[in-house]
């Protein structure tokens, strides 16, 4: 039987298109960008091409788009790259509690060197309240770091909004968009955002690929020591093949995005309307509303979360029970308590990320299985 992929937000098969621009670059176009001969020299045009692509559908400038490992290596630049450079401004941060780790980690060692976060708290709907942000600024506060869109409930935060709180008050504004890059069109003519991370595989692109855009008037220093690559602000030899794949996979994403989203979205209501109607004392976690279009989040009451995702994987039906970087541990969603769903309802949540190529036969497919499943698991 064929796998049915419900897990879109941990990650994506990479587009054949993407494949097929990327593999020259392997084995045939295979010389290292900072070499002065060729095929070398060929290989820094080809990057700069990619990253101007990249520039011009977000609205930012060439000069401010960097290529990193991941989603979480652009966390850590920003926000430690940031905060290091601008310390004789402040040492203030203000973030949320529901951010990945790769935010609430990074916030935790720059703790330990002197920094005071605050961790905002959102609504039950999983929204931040854009008044505590304000509420929360101080003479000391040089940056806010609001993801964009939560990679366990869906939710998308008010970053205009928050954008605009940030330029009021002159503070550095980054957002974290591993999540909703591919998914929302994002450009910097709509938002005052002054520095984002993203992450390739996310949206169809190839795997240990990041870009962290920072706006070229925020000073920051770079977190990783060696080569003088991308500009000096980030050491080690580039990977072509990813950056190609990234820029092709951006804009196939982005042209595509109202097609797709529209698909996804249909899938989504579908799951959600029929699991409501089929099965007993069940909730949505987070926002109806302002939610990523492929994102359903549900506490099963009474039914373990691991053992519902086990007996999925028996039936080839990929989910998760929370954020791919927690599944496997015990412990309830940070995110879902932050939210203030009770731990037991937290442990019994399962997260189903629709994508491009699910189909309404898989969708039916997967809403029969949990019936039968969670009907199993109470009794
Ligand atoms: N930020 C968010 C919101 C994520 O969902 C993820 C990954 O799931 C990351 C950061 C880390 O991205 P990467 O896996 O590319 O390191």
């Amino acid at each position: 039987m064929d796998i049915k992929y419900f897990d879109h937000a941990a990650t994506t098969a990479v587009d054949e298109r993407v494949l097929k621009e990327m593999i020259p670059y392997f084995s045939e176009s295979y010389g290292n960008p900072s070499s002065v001969y060729s095929i070398g020299r060929a290989n820094k045009e080809i990057i700069n091409i990619y990253r101007m692509k990249i520039a011009n559908i977000l609205g930012a400038k060439v000069n401010e788009i960097y290529f990193t490992s991941c989603g979480s290596e652009s966390d850590n630049l920003i926000l430690k790259g940031i905060a290091f450079a601008n310390k004789n401004l402040g040492n203030h941060i203000i973030t949320t509690q529901i951010e990945h780790p790769a935010i609430l980690d990074t916030c935790k060692f720059l703790e330990k060197f002197g920094f005071k976060v605050t961790y905002l708290k959102p609504k039950e709907n999983g929204i931040i309240d854009i008044n505590d942000i304000e509420k929360s600024i101080t003479r000391n506060t040089i940056l806010i770091s609001v993801m964009f869109a939560n990679n366990e409930i869906g939710t998308i935060q008010p970053i205009k909004e928050i954008g605009e709180i940030a330029k009021k008050y002159k503070i550095f504004f980054h957002t974290d968009a591993v999540q909703a890059m591919g998914n929302i069109n994002i450009n910097f003519k709509d938002y005052n955002i002054g520095a984002l991370s993203m992450s390739a595989h996310k949206f169809y692109g190839p795997k240990g690929m990041g870009v962290a855009y920072i706006n070229e008037n925020i000073p920051f220093m770079r977190i990783q020591d060696g080569g003088h690559q991308e500009k000096n602000k980030r050491a080690g030899t580039e990977n072509v093949a990813g950056i190609v794949g990234t820029g092709k996979a951006l804009e196939i994403a982005t042209q595509e995005l109202e097609r797709y989203n529209a698909h996804i979205k249909k899938l989504r209501d579908f799951y959600i309307s029929e699991i409501m109607r089929r099965i007993k004392y069940v909730k949505l976690n987070g926002d109806i509303e302002k939610r990523l279009s492929g994102n359903a989040n549900i506490s099963f009451s009474g039914v373990d979360g691991s053992l519902l995702l086990e007996e999925l994987d028996k039936r080839q039906i990929c989910a998760s029970s929370g954020s791919a970087c927690s599944a496997g541990l015990l412990n309830p969603s940070h995110v879902l308590l932050s939210i203030g769903v009770p731990k037991n309802l937290a442990k019994s949540s399962l997260r189903i990320t629709f994508g491009r190529e699910n189909t309404l036969e898989e969708t039916k497919y997967l809403i029969d299985s949990i019936e039968e499943i969670v009907d199993k698991l109470r009794h």
